[in-house]
């Protein structure tokens, strides 16, 4: 199981009555939770960090699932330190089996309740475990960790080209931005990070709000089919996850560069089917417009760039009516590192 945790997860193996825990190199105690779930725990000094790295929340994102595999084989065998709590979950296991998306709707919408509002989906149960094995896991934390401590790294790769090939995508959870996640993002060689400014139902943003984790969704570079994904292009965030899992005795002495920071201020809004977004279909994600430009014409709506430069991130004219077809960020590098607590 250890040795291949995504070819056994997909192969749908479970692990016989009475052997999901065990031990592997160095001590660390390895439990298995549920399909595509695996917890480790080293004998780390109180205060150590709790780390959920989770990777498949869209079945057909294949690097980061492969990597963090590839890392539960190294801490298997000694191969990678552990110093923190370790959940890994291979998100939605059986669209990685289909090599799609989704089965029937996107899991990373489904969180913070949204799962409730669509009990036939066959994402449904897997929301519900996933949000159930994040709140234990952290809970279990919680009683010695300060939140500083708590984690969550969601690893995706996008479907479009972008203007940045790495970025991060921070939840809106009402807390100071931490300075330690901008380093460690830095490290990971993301180039830019997106601010929500509202609530979403993603796993990072449930994680942030009911677990106080310092949460992030990372979108690593391109889709590709399992086994053809060039792993060189993901070491950074490779690297700098498995830096941190190795406590800090391990981090680096000279500090990367902090990412560019890009905050949301408005979206695109599909009101009919008469909906038309005036940019190339295949326009990169962050591709700037200059103030007065029309983006996007309805009946009688328009979306016309109000600051002097805006960036487009996500754009999809095909969504449903009444659904986002576009999110507009400018650039807050400068106040937003200023703040960090
Ligand atoms: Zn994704």
């Amino acid at each position: 199981m250890l040795a291949d945790f995504l070819a056994w997860t997909l192969a749908g193996e479970r692990p016989k009555e009475g052997h999901t825990q065990g031990v592997c190199a160095n001590g660390v105690r390895w439990t298995w939770l549920d399909e595509g779930m695996l917890q480790f725990e080293p004998d780390a000094p109180p205060g150590a960090c709790s780390m959920l790295a989770s990777a498949g929340v869209h079945g057909d994102e294949t690097a980061p699932i492969e990597l963090l595999s590839r890392l539960v084989a190294d801490i298997a065998e000694g191969r990678a330190t552990l110093a923190c709590r370790l959940l890994v979950i291979l998100g939605n296991v059986a669209a990685m089996r289909a090599s799609c998306r989704y089965l029937d709707d996107d899991l990373n919408r489904l969180f913070s309740g949204r799962h409730a509002q669509l009990p036939d989906s066959r994402e449904t149960p897997r929301a519900v475990a996933l949000e159930r094995a994040a709140v234990q896991f952290f809970g279990a934390a919680a009683a010695t960790e300060a939140s500083s401590t708590r984690w969550h790294i969601d690893l995706h790769t996008a479907i479009r080209a972008s203007v940045f090939e790495r970025f991060a995508l921070l939840p809106y959870a009402g807390a100071p931005l931490s300075r330690a996640m901008f380093e460690w993002l830095g490290e990971a060689q993301i180039a830019a990070v997106l601010l929500h400014t509202t609530k979403a139902n993603t796993y990072s943003h449930f994680t942030a709000e009911q677990c106080g984790a310092q949460a992030c969704t990372l979108e690593l570079g391109k889709v590709r089919p399992f086994g053809q994904n060039d792993l060189t292009r993901f070491s950074g965030a490779d690297s700098a996850l498995r830096q941190l899992l190795a406590g800090p005795a391990h981090t680096a002495s000279e500090r990367a560069p902090l990412p560019r920071v890009f905050t949301v201020i408005d979206q695109i809004t599909k009101q009919s089917d008469a909906f038309e977004l005036l940019v190339a279909a295949d326009v990169p994600n962050f591709t700037a417009f200059a103030k007065d430009t029309l983006l996007a014409r309805d009946t009688d709506y328009r979306y016309i760039v109000q600051h002097d430069e805006e960036r487009i991130v996500f754009p999809n004219p095909t969504v449903k009516p009444g659904l986002r077809a576009g999110l507009l960020v400018i650039e807050t590098t400068r106040e937003t590192l200023a703040a960090l607590a």
